[in-house]
């Protein structure tokens, strides 16, 4: 691990630590729904409002250029973060969300027929399952599953046996929101491509834990949301290869995504401009850059490392808890734990334990297949960043403690 790491000097980046609620400090530990934001982010955006805002693109006035530097040299900080090869293949969207929902829509209506077969897994968010089952209903497409083990291990031989030559798109996460578990995805996407389909990577929840380097994995696309990687909401990416974008139709129609207009015909502009129809979300991309910049100077592999003993240490202090049983066994997982309890609902839980100043998310976590397999309500979550502490941990096991003893 990088010797300069200094989780004290960290945490009086992201001020909003400092806060206490119901007059305790606050322990924050729902990162995997959002991150906090750095100093660095927040300060950003105020300067976009306060010494460039003005609209892109079109003008020629000297805001209008400084703020269209400041956005497209964001494109080249995400080119570089998950290693493209072309800025051309960085498509801004509102986030995680609505880049699958654009490769259902787009790639999806264009390359989809009766017959065909989508593969997703048994752990997707809602947002891997809902885009996916509207293009297949359109269509006329299959929907198919690859099961879990009760660990919450992705089957990978059911996984195989669903591959065919009737596989279009595979489109799986690469690490759950609920469970943590972290798939094997190279193994994944090649035996994918090994049957002609493409390959939609979830990395919402791996972005900000994990190096991805989109050309060694060889995926078709990825997804991932600013505002789970210390960056603003509203702002997010898709990936996509080059080839792969500039066959597909455009997503929205309006200003920017056109070279030309006549009510007779329009020409699409060149890509990444065909995708990004409308005035863009500028403050928030030139947040999300400098949120990337931020993680950057910390460094993904000690950012890994340490979030790694955080979980180490409470999955560990977790089991002195009576009557709690962890969710997802996974042996590969990142810094999220699911928990739950026979006889105390996760809500109850989660509001008891807010009065002690702790964060935690409780419920379906947009997953309802999940909860559905193991017939649970919904669980309680802690997801960690690196600011978090191992004090914070084990202030969060002794407030347990005390919320399990009042509510069982
Ligand atoms: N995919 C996964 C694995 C997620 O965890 C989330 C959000 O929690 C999403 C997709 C959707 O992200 P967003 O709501 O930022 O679009």
């Amino acid at each position: 691990m990088n010797n300069s790491f200094d989780v004290n000097k960290i945490r009086k980046d992201f001020p909003i630590l400092e806060k206490k609620i119901n007059g305790k400090p606050l322990v924050y530990f729902d990162n995997a729904a959002t991150t906090q934001k750095p100093r660095q982010v927040i300060e950003k955006i105020q300067q976009y409002y306060t010494e460039m805002n003005s609209n892109i693109h079109r003008a020629v006035h000297t805001l209008s250029k400084t703020s269209t530097q400041e956005y497209y040299k964001v494109r080249e900080i995400i080119k570089d973060f998950i290693n493209a090869e072309y800025f051309e293949e960085i498509i801004f969207t509102r986030g995680t969300t609505e880049s699958i929902n654009m490769v259902a829509q787009t790639w999806g209506r264009a390359n989809l027929k009766s017959g065909d077969e989508v593969i997703i897994t048994e752990m997707e968010h809602h947002s891997n399952i809902v885009p996916w089952q509207m293009i297949c209903e359109e269509k006329g497409a299959k929907l198919r599953i690859a099961p879990m083990t009760d660990n919450c291990e992705l089957i990978l031989e059911e996984y195989e046996k669903l591959l065919t030559e009737k596989t279009k798109i595979v489109s799986f996460t690469h690490i759950s929101n609920t469970l943590g578990t972290v798939n094997p995805i190279k193994y994944m996407i090649d035996k994918a491509h090994s049957v002609g389909a493409k390959v939609l990577l979830d990395a919402a929840q791996s972005v900000q834990h994990k190096i991805i380097d989109v050309r060694a994995l060889d995926c078709d696309f990825l997804a991932f949301s600013g505002h789970k990687i210390y960056g603003p909401t509203g702002i997010g990416v898709l990936y996509g290869k080059k080839s792969i974008l500039e066959e597909m139709p455009p997503y929205q129609g309006g200003g920017d995504m056109i070279l030309s207009v006549s009510f007779e015909k329009t020409e699409f502009n060149y890509l990444p401009f065909k995708y990004e129809a409308g005035t863009p979300n500028i403050a928030g991309t030139i947040g999300l850059g400098e949120a990337l910049k931020y993680v950057q100077s910390i460094g993904l592999d000690t950012i890994d490392e340490y979030e790694t003993k955080l979980l180490k240490h409470a999955a560990e202090r977790l089991m002195e808890v009576e009557g709690l049983k962890i969710l997802g066994n996974a042996k590969e997982k990142a810094s999220v734990i699911s928990f739950i309890f026979d006889n105390i609902h996760p809500n109850d839980l989660g509001s008891m334990i807010d009065l002690h100043g702790v964060a935690i998310r409780t419920g379906h976590h947009c997953t309802e297949p999940i909860m559905r397999k193991f017939n649970i309500p919904g669980t309680s979550r802690a997801s960690f960043s690196f600011y978090n502490t191992i004090e914070e941990v084990d202030y969060f096991i002794e407030s347990l403690k005390k919320v399990v003893k009042m509510l069982g």
